[in-house]
């Protein structure tokens, strides 16, 4: 094989789940909803399907899905965007950040991504033949400290991939540190790409500002976000960019050759899923915070350090203080000892020692599953 295969091995994600089945686990690993998505959302897919809608879709999409992704880009963030020329629908947000890497990133190129990272991050800057940059987030706040996002750049910079709301940590980025993302693009005249897959699971009466909101981003910002988390649906792979009409030509330059195009009737479902009322967004976030709030609860009672995320799926815990050190290790261990999965942060990190005592752990799943994972956890 290829030498950007190497370190590449399979994903931690499928590793752990594989486990998780094997072990008849709790898979608090793997981020995904044990509840489908809403019935009339799946209804719309079926009934798409039996109307025929099983051939290739248009190459940016379908017109329907293309204009409610403009009309919620509106209706949340008072962003206009083209239907036509200034939004594309990608076979999920991972084929879209590596369709943009591949658009924007030159060999040798400098990439600087969030430390901990997503891990299809590390694949799409290496294919594009990037180096990739880490700045730290750095538990337990995980702030962005911008004098380190300042001290990234050098002159191969081409590209910020920023993630925010941030997995594995849960960190929404502030306005001071979106601004101050803002102010390094324009000062040195960067394309910022940004995965917001988790907008909408923002909790604490917080709310997600995307990038492209900010003075002077509108040219250079590659905005990504999805289906999976916003209406559980993660395996029909349906995202999308949005951007200047140049910005979105570019991505699908690249995309119309990775798979030309997506998943054909899970793109009118997808449509309706996006115009679903507010209560639908609003009893979202509200059901996943009272499940945060469970796990977190559970985690701080059985000992572990817990890192409250104001955003995603998942909670970060350290492990030191129940005697152990490494989280590969722990989470290896974890399905023998106690029946549920979990994900160590390490693999997340190019500083490994940083995210070695780090575990994260899924709260998409109904309170019972939960509450099951944490009795089995008091076996530890
Ligand atoms: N970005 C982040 C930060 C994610 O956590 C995930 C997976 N949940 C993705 C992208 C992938 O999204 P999709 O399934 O839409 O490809
Ligand atoms: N994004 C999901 C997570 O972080 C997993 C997606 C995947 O398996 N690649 O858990």
């Amino acid at each position: 094989p290829a030498e950007r295969l190497n370190g590449l091995g399979t994903t931690i994600f499928a590793e752990m789940s594989a486990l998780a089945l094997a072990t008849g686990s709790v898979n608090l690993g793997q981020g995904f909803p044990d509840r489908d998505g809403p019935d009339s959302v799946l209804e719309d897919a079926i009934a798409a399907i039996r109307s025929g809608a099983n051939q290739y879709a248009p190459a940016r999409g379908v017109p329907v899905l293309r204009q409610a992704v403009a009309d919620h880009q509106r209706r949340f963030y008072g962003l206009s965007y083209d239907p036509d020329t200034q939004v594309l629908i990608t076979t999920g947000a991972t084929e879209a950040v590596a369709a943009a890497l591949l658009a924007y990133v030159e060999p040798g190129d400098e990439v600087i991504a969030l430390e901990p990272y997503y891990d299809s991050y590390a694949a799409g800057i290496a294919f594009a033949g990037g180096r990739r940059v880490p700045v730290t987030l750095r538990a337990p706040s995980y702030r962005l400290e911008l004098d380190e996002l300042r001290a990234a750049v050098t002159p191969r910079t081409k590209v910020l991939l920023i993630n925010s709301p941030h997995n594995p940590t849960g960190t929404v980025l502030t306005d001071d540190e979106l601004r101050g993302v803002r102010d390094v693009a324009v000062e040195h005249d960067l394309i910022v790409i940004t995965d917001e897959v988790y907008e909408h699971l923002v909790y604490d009466g917080l709310r997600h500002r995307p990038l492209a909101t900010y003075e002077g981003m509108a040219d250079r910002t590659v905005s990504i976000s999805s289906a999976g988390k916003t209406f559980a649906v993660t395996g029909w792979k349906i995202g999308w960019v949005t951007g200047s009409a140049a910005v979105v030509t570019a991505v699908t330059t690249a995309k119309q050759f990775l798979t030309f195009t997506s998943g054909t009737p899970f793109q009118p479902a997808v449509a309706n899923a996006l115009a679903l009322g507010n209560d639908y967004f609003d009893t979202l976030r509200a059901d996943l915070q009272s499940r945060r709030d469970l796990l977190a609860g559970g985690l701080t009672d059985l000992g572990f350090e817990v890192h409250r995320p104001a955003g995603t799926y998942f909670i970060t815990t350290d492990i030191r203080p129940l005697g152990h050190t490494d989280g590969i290790d722990f989470c290896r261990m974890l399905p023998e000892r106690a029946g549920v999965v979990a994900i160590p942060h390490q693999v997340f990190y190019d500083h490994t020692t940083l995210g070695r005592p780090l575990v994260r752990w899924a709260f998409c799943k109904q309170p019972a599953l939960l509450q099951e994972a944490l009795t089995r956890l008091q076996k530890l």
